[in-house]
């Protein structure tokens, strides 16, 4: 058979047109076209400029202060600690120095990197786009193959526009049937973590098919994407749509005019075949999927809100029932325990994960008109995302149920801002990791959508959000 006619997945259509060097059995030299970057860059511009060298295409860069962002002020004196301030101040510098497109702390469209890639339209399909941060799996919900880089690979990246790279397997999950009422797509995923488990995808490319994923938002997929890379993905992706296309139109920096029609023409080329070989897939059944939380401290740690705490000696193996014996000594949890009758001490609405229009919107659904039970903060994803809200009076709602309302940033995240989880306290968070001491040390993260964390803060413990909203 012809190599053109054999069908080939988006990932190696993708992947295939990006190669400059294959070597047989080894790394290829793959093109990169999007290198986005944040202020823990400047480990990679020290590595440029003491090679004596600059980036080689700064116009396929883009630069965003996010991880350390003071979200209570927009200027680098706002930040907790000096260290922090100076870090703001020369990742302006490199921005400056390296004639870096980059979004500032001040300017409107600064954002968390994952959250503004695809807003702005810097997130195309069929690109390859990397970033040193591993949730860069997030923008492959546009059809792209994005991927995480340490700050070594970053510099290269920025000194060559290529970068040396292990093809990834794939794998195919397709989630059937349809999601019932009160599922969201934050319940998708962990639910897929659960049932593959937090390595379960180690190795892999990973392309999000099927009916529901269909269905879903270009803001939901992303969501999904996102969650990739904690079950140790390489990257996930979905393929372009009539739903990515009506989301990227008009975008600031997609293209434009006859360039737009160009790029529909190829992007409607890179769907998947019929028949295109994947080394894995999984099918999981979206229709049993139910809003769900995590008990543990693992993203695999998650079950239905109306279930139980589990029992660890209820697993025959050893080393996992060490391992969840651990995570409910550190989560102070007692096995058998309804999640629904676990009490929370506060609420965190944000990141990447979860730090979109559409998340405030679902979590504001919840909120309309009552108070919440503990304190929290609702962090946008980006200052538009934040404009938009306060236009659609969504802020309001937020400070009228007593969450603090902030400026765009990682925030309570990953808590490297300032902006911290108490020892022994237990957050109701929409971020994506529950790891020890992620949150803050001693920090009890339980992870769930908008919706279930604006529930959980209405009533002060993990709730079914269907109990509120019905459905
Ligand atoms: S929001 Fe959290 S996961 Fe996302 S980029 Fe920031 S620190 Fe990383």
């Amino acid at each position: 058979m012809a190599e053109a006619a054999r069908p080939r997945s988006i990932f190696d259509k993708i992947w295939d047109r990006h190669v400059v060097i294959a070597r047989e059995n080894g790394p290829s030299l793959l093109y990169i076209d999007r290198n986005i970057i944040h202020e823990g860059s400047f480990h990679a511009f020290n590595d440029l400029r003491t090679r004596g060298l600059k980036p080689r295409r700064p116009e396929q860069m883009f630069g965003v202060p996010d991880h350390y962002a003071p979200t209570h002020g927009r200027r680098p004196e706002d930040a907790p600690t000096e260290e922090i301030a100076r870090m703001i101040r020369v990742f302006d510098d490199n921005m400056r120095w390296g004639e870096v497109p980059h979004f500032s702390l001040q300017d409107r469209r600064q954002g968390i990197v994952h959250i503004i890639g695809p807003e702005q339209g810097i997130t195309l399909p069929g690109l390859t786009i990397v970033c040193s941060d591993s949730h860069t799996s997030t923008q492959g919900a546009l059809g792209a193959i994005a991927f995480g880089i340490g700050q070594s690979e970053s510099a290269l990246v920025m000194a060559t526009q290529t970068l040396w790279q292990v093809k990834p397997k794939t794998l195919r999950i397709t989630v059937t049937g349809r999601r019932a009422p009160g599922v969201e797509a934050k319940d998708v995923i962990l639910t897929i973590i659960r049932t593959i488990g937090a390595g379960g995808a180690s190795g892999y490319a990973v392309e999000y098919a099927g009916p529901v994923i269909q269905g879903l938002s270009v803001e939901e997929r992303l969501t999904v994407c996102n969650m990739s890379i904690e079950a140790g993905a390489r990257s996930g992706m979905v393929a372009p749509d009539d739903t990515t296309l009506s989301y990227l139109h008009g975008r600031p920096y997609a293209p434009k005019d006859a360039a737009w029609d160009a790029a529909v023409a190829y992007w409607r080329t890179l769907p998947s075949d019929d028949g295109a070989p994947f080394d894995r897939e999984i099918e999981i059944d979206g229709s049993a999927v139910a809003p769900t939380v995590t008990w543990g401290t693992s993203p695999e740690d998650a079950l239905a809100i109306s279930d139980r705490v589990p029992d660890p000696a209820d697993i025959p193996d050893a080393q996992k029932r060490g391992t969840a014996e651990r995570a409910l000594a550190y989560m102070g949890l007692t096995p058998g325990t309804p999640l629904s009758e676990i009490a929370i001490d506060r609420v965190f609405i944000g990141s990447c994960t979860n730090g979109r229009i559409q998340d405030l919107r679902a979590a504001a659904a919840v909120l309309k008109g009552r108070k919440s039970a503990v304190p929290g903060m609702v962090v946008p994803g980006s200052g538009l995302v934040k404009e938009a809200a306060e236009a659609e009076g969504l802020d309001r709602i937020f400070k009228d149920a007593g969450l603090e309302w902030r400026d765009a940033g990682c925030s309570m995240c990953s808590a490297i801002n300032g902006d911290v989880v108490g020892p022994q306290e237990r957050c109701a968070s929409t971020s994506n990791r529950n790891f020890v001491g992620r949150q803050g040390p001693g920090a009890r993260t339980h992870l769930m959508s908008p919706a279930m964390a604006a529930a959980a803060a209405v009533t002060g413990r993990l709730t079914d959000v269907r109990r509120l909203v019905g459905g």
